[in-house]
């Protein structure tokens, strides 16, 4: 079958590298840099499937190719599922990853229920049509972070059926867990089943 060639909506570099990572030889993957597209896509909603549909069609209307963008957010159970839709600015717009660690920490200070969830929401746009793929992974916020590898809140989040925070594994382990692997792997399937 041909390789099939597809715009990620996305400025962060870290997801393009793990999603490079679990895509094989079905897609190429274009990263919004390697599509010459400068923009910096909004997320004004309060929902990760709004914001992802938002950021898949700004990108789509540009170009008029297939594409997909991803929304991500840190549920947290004892703090009614925060940061969530706000994760990346969760201590201010600026975006700070170790701001955003800290304010979880001490919101979590003297809290034993730490369970939590990343998840993951892709919004496939293919052949002109919206498609959406959810991906969960579910885990622990531990007390004090641990590992330098990764991004976001990574260091002190401890997938279920792990003895190491996600920024102490390596990108082929955290994919072993990963919500956005989850959610690819959906995606990947279904662009097998369309493409057959
Ligand atoms: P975004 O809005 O989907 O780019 O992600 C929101 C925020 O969630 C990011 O800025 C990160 O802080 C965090 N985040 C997203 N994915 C991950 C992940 O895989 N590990 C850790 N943090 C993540």
């Amino acid at each position: 079958m041909a390789t099939v060639e597809i715009i990620f909506a996305t400025n962060n570099s870290n997801k393009v590298k793990e999603i490079k990572a679990v895509t094989g030889k079905l897609l190429t993957i274009l990263s919004l840099a390697e599509a010459g597209i400068d923009i910096d896509i909004p997320e004004p909603h309060d929902t990760l499937e709004a914001n992802a549909s938002e950021k898949s069609s700004v990108i789509h209307t540009l170009t008029k190719k297939n594409c997909f963008s991803e929304d991500t957010g840190l549920e947290i159970d004892a703090l009614n599922g925060e940061p969530g839709v706000k994760s990346a600015r969760y201590a201010g717009d600026d975006r700070n990853f170790q701001a955003n660690i800290d304010l979880v920490l001490s919101k979590l200070m003297n809290i034993n229920n730490r369970t939590a969830q990343f998840r993951t929401v892709i919004s496939l746009i293919w052949n002109e049509q919206e498609y959406l793929f959810e991906g969960i992974c579910k885990g622990q916020i531990i007390t004090d972070q641990k590992g330098t590898d990764g991004f976001g809140y990574d260091p002190i989040f401890v997938p279920d059926g792990a003895s190491k925070s996600f920024a102490e594994m390596s990108m082929d382990e955290k994919n072993k867990f990963s919500h956005r692997k989850k959610a690819m792997s959906k995606l990947l399937e279904f662009l097998l089943n369309q493409t057959k």
